[in-house]
């Protein structure tokens, strides 16, 4: 039997910030069948709020560490503010949008990152999907939107990546549904040069990607999101689309 299409919207940060990228996405997601999930990353106003209450960040390597403090305002920005802005602004175009976080049903649990060299503080590494529940959910036509919460079965609220989130939602339904993942963020796609947004990359492959990491075409936030690409492409997931809040579904593909 043919198997329907669910696809799982990520949308960064940059994305939120950004009030024409933000209404534009959300219009092109509402307009998508179903079923459908929406995944939102964090935004610039956290950092902004950990500011205005003088908690001084912990970083390592550019990563942001997630103590009490830090795991406190996140879990009111990304689980509060955002996720309801952005579970208003669907439903204001008709789509029937319900906003949650990991813990929400037990829908996705996750253990406190294990301690190797650095401690990450609230960091989550995810562990299960509630694929029932959520099947459920889906089944009604309602659309799931998830913030970069989760939860550890225990009462601890974790920190969690979105991108990993979403790719990981991606393999858990991929017996059952053909799983197309979509990153938006910034850019219109992974770039050949990341000054000329006329360089779009319209296919990679996963020889193609190592290469031009090797060359430093590809760095930063890009390297994360393309490994999660590629371990869950390799888990079941049909095809990842990687571009710009203007071009959901173009950009760059990897299959
Ligand atoms: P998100 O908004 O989803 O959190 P990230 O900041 O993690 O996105 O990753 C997107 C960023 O990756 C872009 O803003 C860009 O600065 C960076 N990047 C690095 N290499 C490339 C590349 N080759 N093409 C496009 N973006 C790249």
């Amino acid at each position: 039997m043919q198997q329907s299409t669910l696809r799982i919207l990520k949308i960064g940060g940059a994305i939120l910030d950004h009030l024409e990228a933000f209404e534009s996405v959300c219009q092109q997601f509402a307009n998508w069948a179903h079923p459908k999930i929406l995944v939102h990353g964090g935004g610039g106003r956290a950092s902004q709020l950990l500011e205005q209450l003088n908690i001084v960040p912990q970083m390592h390597s550019g990563r942001r560490i997630t103590d009490d403090d830090t795991l406190e305002v996140v879990t009111m920005v990304y689980a509060g503010l955002l996720n309801k802005k952005v579970v208003g602004h669907l439903q204001s175009l008709g789509c029937d949008a319900l906003g949650l976080s990991g813990a929400d049903l037990d829908s996705i649990r996750a253990h406190k990152r294990v301690v190797k060299d650095v401690d990450y503080g609230w960091a989550g590494d995810i562990d299960t999907i509630n694929t029932p529940t959520l099947s459920a959910l889906l089944s009604l036509n309602i659309v799931p939107v998830f913030c970069a919460i989760t939860h550890n079965g225990n009462g601890q609220l974790l920190n969690t990546n979105a991108d990993t989130i979403a790719a990981t939602l991606g393999t858990a339904f991929a017996d059952h549904y053909e799983v197309e993942l979509h990153y938006c963020f910034d850019r219109p796609g992974v770039l050949l040069d990341k000054n000329d947004d006329d360089s779009v990359i319209s296919e990679l492959t996963h020889q193609v990607y190592e290469d031009y990491k090797n060359q430093g075409i590809i760095e930063d936030g890009m390297l994360p999101k393309l490994s999660n690409a590629f371990d869950s492409l390799s888990q079941g997931v049909k095809a990842v689309h990687l571009g710009g809040a203007f071009n959901l579904g173009k950009g760059t593909i990897i299959k």
